[in-house]
């Protein structure tokens, strides 16, 4: 009986070092690969765009911009959030594949801005209606701080496990729109 749960417990360990290893790697693909997709609302969006530009560069960590959200992994909410912008933004999230990541660009995403006192028709914080990885503040956020959000979501994807990849369970919502 011993030598058969020595044999099983050891199996179990060289699945886990095949998982480990496996898990290891695709985090690797998936940080040298993140392909944002292309979105922006208002004045963010520039900083963004001149991210992508050759001065700063932004493809060589593997990001290549895509029109589609169907070939994106990664969001990047460059400006302003209104409440009529709200139901596309959410849809385009849906639409991305798993795994898939947020970058909150901005004070008007992440808190609603200049915004955030007197308007009815804005959305006080991206994060009422997706989840968001990386907060990244600024009005506006320099390109060089862009890419400091990349580097830290890099890190964020090489420490995954599995259960991680795809956090978002079914049936949870995220489209709450009640400012209190
Ligand atoms: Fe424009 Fe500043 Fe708002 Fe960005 S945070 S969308 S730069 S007002």
């Amino acid at each position: 009986m011993k030598p058969l749960i020595n044999s099983l417990s050891n199996q179990k360990n060289s699945n886990s070092i095949i998982l480990t290893t496996f898990n290891d790697f695709s985090n690797w693909a998936r940080l040298s690969s993140l392909w944002p997709l292309l979105y922006g609302t208002s004045c963010c969006f520039i900083e963004f765009a001149s991210s992508i530009g050759s001065r700063f560069d932004f493809d060589r960590y593997g990001l290549v911009p895509r029109s589609s959200p169907r070939q994106a992994d990664l969001i990047i909410t460059a400006g302003t959030v209104t409440m009529k912008m709200a139901p596309s933004l959410v849809r385009l999230y849906e639409q991305m594949p798993e795994p898939k990541y947020v970058i909150a660009m901005g004070a008007c995403t992440i808190t609603g801005g200049m915004f955030s006192t007197d308007s009815y028709s804005t959305v006080r914080g991206v994060d009422k209606l997706i989840p968001v990885d990386i907060y990244l503040p600024g009005c506006p956020p320099k390109p060089e701080a862009i890419i400091d959000a990349i580097i830290k979501l890099r890190k964020k994807v090489a420490q995954e496990t599995y259960k991680d990849k795809y956090k978002l369970k079914q049936g949870e919502r995220y489209l709450t729109l009640n400012h209190k």
